[in-house]
């Protein structure tokens, strides 16, 4: 770090000498990491730019239709880039999706069947997908899975792994199962993300015994960081945010789905009705932000990794538990670092929000955000509002206190933002 820009933080946030060196011990620990980094980013950059050629698009791409939006170039052109960069046979890519729970929610719904059951097997789903399941403990009347007469089971993680034995016991059991659920991600839990060769292992595992279910993937904060998707390991099905890795910090909402042709359509016709699917709806104008996202989210996604990594190797160096380690094989954007310490928990997100180039100056308190079943702290000063692959960090205030970093739109941004929050834990 130049002698100019240490005089500035130290001026503006108050940042010590101590932080510095932290820094710059951790920068060189994660130097052969950044490399690996840089490879994949080139591999993905090259991979999405192929897809957009092979489609021939141009500018026309970006104008929009209105009403019904039937023939909307933009959107369909755009289903069939994602579908090539994401290796599957469709994509369903909407700005209608009001973000990813609801893109999720979509593929399960369109692909089960009153009396199928959901077979959970990387533990359990999400936070907000479990009122689309219906095991949130609230037995409202409000449409779930499970009001709709959709079982539900799950299989939990064994020492942080798939446990084979029981997926193939209810494989082999239970002929209701239709879907199986694999979230990449680790959500709000302690674990590391699956890696595309864990999920790969495991697909192979499940379709050896019932070639017949479809393997639905959550993807979230997963694309791009490896240079293959679940859909190209034999996943039918996967889902995520535009609000996340895939949007590249440009698109302003939506999620998509992708995979298997028949599965695709099947949720198209939940997100309109039966009979419409995706040829309805129009685009608002969002095409070219769309696209344009898409095409810079390689690069983007590898600078929201750089700055987990960081992460991980400076709140180590200051002693705190981290997951993953700096050096672990990564396969989405979150680090998690775990406080064991309320206060210190709060601080840190709010050492976030203060480095953000937008609402720097509020300070993010715990609230009951809707979907969840805890308080939950965010930091999030971001130009698309809670964008979390813009420099961001969360928390459900439970023990043992664990907060979970993600984004950074430039690694610059998210090695200041980290520096501020560690420096508000250290001097409080
Ligand atoms: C973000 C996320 C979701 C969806 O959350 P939204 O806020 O609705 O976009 C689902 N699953 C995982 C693992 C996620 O990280």
């Amino acid at each position: 770090m130049l002698k100019v820009t240490e005089e500035l933080l130290k001026i503006r946030y108050k940042i010590n000498n101590n932080i510095f060196k932290l820094s710059d011990k951790a920068l060189a620990d994660v130097e052969e990491q950044f490399k690996k980094f840089d490879e994949i980013r080139e591999f993905n950059q090259n991979k999405v730019l192929a897809a957009f050629q092979e489609e021939r698009i141009s500018d026309s791409h970006f104008t929009n239709t209105t009403g019904y939006g039937y023939d909307d170039m933009g959107r369909d052109s755009l289903d069939k880039v994602y579908a090539r960069v994401l290796g599957a046979e469709a994509a369903l890519v909407r700005p209608h999706f009001v973000n990813g729970t609801h893109a999720l929610g979509t593929a399960l719904f369109g692909n089960l069947r009153p009396s199928d059951t959901l077979l959970a097997v990387s533990g359990t789903p999400y936070d907000t997908l479990q009122s689309v399941i219906g095991i949130d403990g609230k037995n409202e009347r409000n449409g779930s899975l499970k009001e709709y007469g959709v079982k539900y089971k799950q299989i939990d993680l064994r020492n942080g792994g798939f446990d084979f034995d029981s997926i193939e016991k209810e494989l082999k059991n239970d002929k209701s199962i239709k879907v199986i659920h694999l979230q990449r991600s680790t959500g709000y839990g302690w674990r590391n993300a699956f890696t595309i060769e864990q999920l790969e292992e495991v697909i192979k595992f499940i379709k050896e015994i019932r070639n017949d279910v479809i393997v639905f993937v959550d993807n979230c904060y997963g694309e791009f960081v490896d240079v293959k998707e679940p859909t190209e390991v034999g996943a039918d099905l996967i889902a995520g945010s535009l609000i996340k890795n895939i949007g590249g910090g440009i698109a302003p909402t939506g999620g998509y789905i992708a995979g298997r042709k028949d599965c695709v359509e099947q949720a198209s016709y939940r997100l309109t009705v039966p009979g419409i699917g995706a040829e309805c709806g129009s685009t608002f104008g969002v095409m070219r932000s769309m696209y344009q996202g898409l095409f810079l989210a390689p690069h983007i996604t590898m600078e929201a990794v750089k700055g987990a990594t960081f992460c991980s190797r400076i709140m180590e160096l200051a002693g705190f538990e981290v997951l993953p380690k700096y050096t672990d094989k990564r396969s989405d954007i979150i680090q998690a670092i775990k406080f064991n310490d309320k206060i210190k928990l709060i601080n840190f997100c709010k050492g976030i929000q203060a480095g953000s180039p937008i609402d720097s100056f509020v300070e993010c308190e715990p609230w009951d955000m809707p979907g969840y079943n805890d308080q939950v702290i965010m930091a999030a000063g971001a130009f698309i509002q809670g964008s979390s692959i813009e420099l961001s960090a969360d928390a459900p205030i439970r023990e043992p206190y664990i907060a979970y970093l993600q984004g950074g739109l430039t690694f610059d941004h998210a090695k200041i933002g980290i520096l501020i929050a560690l420096s508000k834990i250290l001097n409080s």
